[in-house]
């Protein structure tokens, strides 16, 4: 059955009676549109458009339900373009789309009700807020009489489709990799529907331009704009440009200079293009097998942080691990500041958080040294930098945000232990030990040699005058010692209580 979690009835579904409102024309049928926007591969469209009467499309701006968790800033950047692009490829058919803002559980059914609409079809998203906004429409649809249909657009397997033989969920990564390999290839991705037959009613929708999804002055989108194109064309360009570097990812992926991974993921995130449809496309287009293999991995763990998170709703706020509940996190205003805005002294965090700051996206290695400096080295609750990352990333998802944090925190799920501390030199002359990355976010160290440019406060006075550095001027000192901060988290973490 295509239905899935979001209306669970314990009863048999009601066979669909006629929509109350009369109207002379056909009834149309709404499709509501949420982190979904493509045409192909989206199956409550393609349900919809297979119906025969014509179609309302809809989406619906609700921070309501999502209250703390409402879009961050470069999200409704992202959501800006994105909604352009649909309109755009909607409209090719004649179909608009309808904006309204507000609680869904009221958009949706006065859209409903003023159209006389006599179904009602979405794609299913996994945030334990919206579940529950989603699992109550339903049922009043249901109880009015509508009917409403809902599909899986965004994940390979849903949550409650993988379990463990006891019918619970997985708390190890490789145990939910194995359980999803063995249920063989995903399903095939359907293409865009033919044709779109559009309601020629009268609905009163929004402006775009009145939502303020736009950045004001100061204008720090720029990088948005220059790194991103949103949208369902600018997806597939995206993973085009993938193919052509992909024979490298396995070897590459972890290097933050060499252009290796896909940067699907706020494509992935806006429902620009779904996990099937890179899946199958991969297959067909991405002959090495370790590539392919560690890609599919990487996909997984998106699964994971979603099974997750169905199985922990309290995963953004509350550590999975009771432990980390009284850790005696620091008050450090100003180290929260200078990370936050790339200036701790450290080139590799410093890149990072400058990255994230221009373009809206990091690369996954360099999450994870940030993460760990704020956490570990700073001492800060990783709750914090999970609300800067929300705030900045265009790929800002509930899901893999938390689980990524608890991760790097130590008290996740199959997480990296909390004494594993990164240490931000070491990775830098790993990860980026010809300095392409560091050199290209933190442009006052360029001219230093690649042997000092990860420590430049081991640099000989010649050097750093010869690379036109003064320390405390142009680049910061360390704000906190390696050793002494490495130290300092360990006693923290031993102090713990015992579980
Ligand atoms: P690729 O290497 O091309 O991987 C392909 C896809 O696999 C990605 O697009 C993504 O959907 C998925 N993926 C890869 N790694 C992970 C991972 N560790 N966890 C979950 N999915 C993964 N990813 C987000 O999509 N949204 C977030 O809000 C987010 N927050 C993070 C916070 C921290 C602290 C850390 C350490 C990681 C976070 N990640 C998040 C995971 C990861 O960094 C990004 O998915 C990845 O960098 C995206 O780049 P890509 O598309 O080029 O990845």
């Amino acid at each position: 059955m295509i239905d899935g979690h979001d209306h669970i009835p314990t009863t048999p579904d009601p066979i669909p009676t006629p929509a109350k409102t009369i109207v002379t024309a056909p009834a149309p049928i709404l499709v509501w549109f949420r982190r979904d926007l493509r045409l192909a591969d989206n199956p409550a469209l393609a349900w919809a458009a297979a119906q025969g009467p014509p179609l309302i499309a809809a989406y619906v701006l609700d921070d309501e339900t999502l209250g703390p968790w409402r879009l961050g800033a470069a999200s409704r950047w992202w959501l800006k373009g994105s909604l352009e692009r649909l309109a755009e490829s909607l409209g090719a058919h004649g179909v608009s789309l309808i904006l309204r803002r507000g609680n869904a559980s009221r958009v949706i059914p006065d859209l409903v009700k003023a159209s006389g609409a006599r179904a009602v079809v979405w794609n299913r998203c996994y945030e334990p807020a919206v579940m529950e906004r989603d699992t109550v429409i339903k049922a009043a649809f249901r109880d009015g009489g509508i009917d409403v249909h809902s599909f899986n657009a965004s994940l390979l397997h849903e949550p409650w489709t993988v379990t463990t033989k006891a019918g619970g969920s997985y708390k190890v990564y490789g145990r939910f990799r194995d359980a999803c390999l063995a249920k063989g290839e995903p399903p095939p991705p359907a293409g865009k529907p033919a044709t779109l037959t559009p309601w020629r009613g009268d609905l009163a929708g929004d402006a775009l331009v009145d939502w303020c999804l736009r950045t004001t002055s100061p204008d720090w989108a720029e990088g948005l704009r220059e790194t991103w194109s949103p949208g369902e064309d600018g997806a597939h360009e995206r993973f085009d440009d993938f193919i052509d570097v992909a024979t490298g990812y396995a070897a590459d992926r972890d290097f933050p200079g060499i252009a290796a991974t896909s940067g699907l993921s706020p494509h992935l995130h806006f429902g620009e293009i779904g996990p099937r449809q890179i899946w199958h496309a991969a297959l067909a287009r991405l002959p090495d097998d370790s590539a392919r293999r560690v890609f599919f991995n990487e996909l997984l763990w998106r699964e994971f942080a979603a099974h997750v998170l169905h199985d922990q709703p309290d995963l953004p706020e509350v550590p999975m691990n009771g432990r980390f509940a009284d850790f005696p996190w620091r008050e450090d205003g100003a180290g929260l500041a200078a990370w936050q805005r790339g200036q701790t002294g450290y080139p590799l965090v410093d890149a990072g958080m400058r990255e994230l700051w221009h373009t809206g996206i990091m690369h996954n290695r360099v999450r994870m040294v940030v993460a760990s400096f704020l956490v570990k080295h700073l001492m800060q609750p990783w709750q914090t930098g999970e609300a800067w990352f929300w705030d900045t990333l265009v790929d800002a998802d509930l899901a893999s945000n938390a689980f990524n944090w608890q991760w790097v925190a130590g008290c996740g799920a199959d997480a990296a232990p909390y004494f594993r501390i990164f240490n931000p030199v070491a990775q830098g002359q790993r990860f980026d030990a010809n300095g392409t990355y560091v050199r290209r976010w933190v442009p006052e160290l360029a001219a230093l040699p690649d042997k000092l440019l990860h420590t430049p406060w081991l640099a000989p006075a010649i050097d750093l005058a010869a690379a036109g550095v003064v320390l405390g001027k142009t680049y910061p000192h360390p704000i906190v010692d390696h050793k002494m901060a490495r130290e300092r988290a360990l006693a923290a973490f031993k102090a713990l209580p015992r579980p």
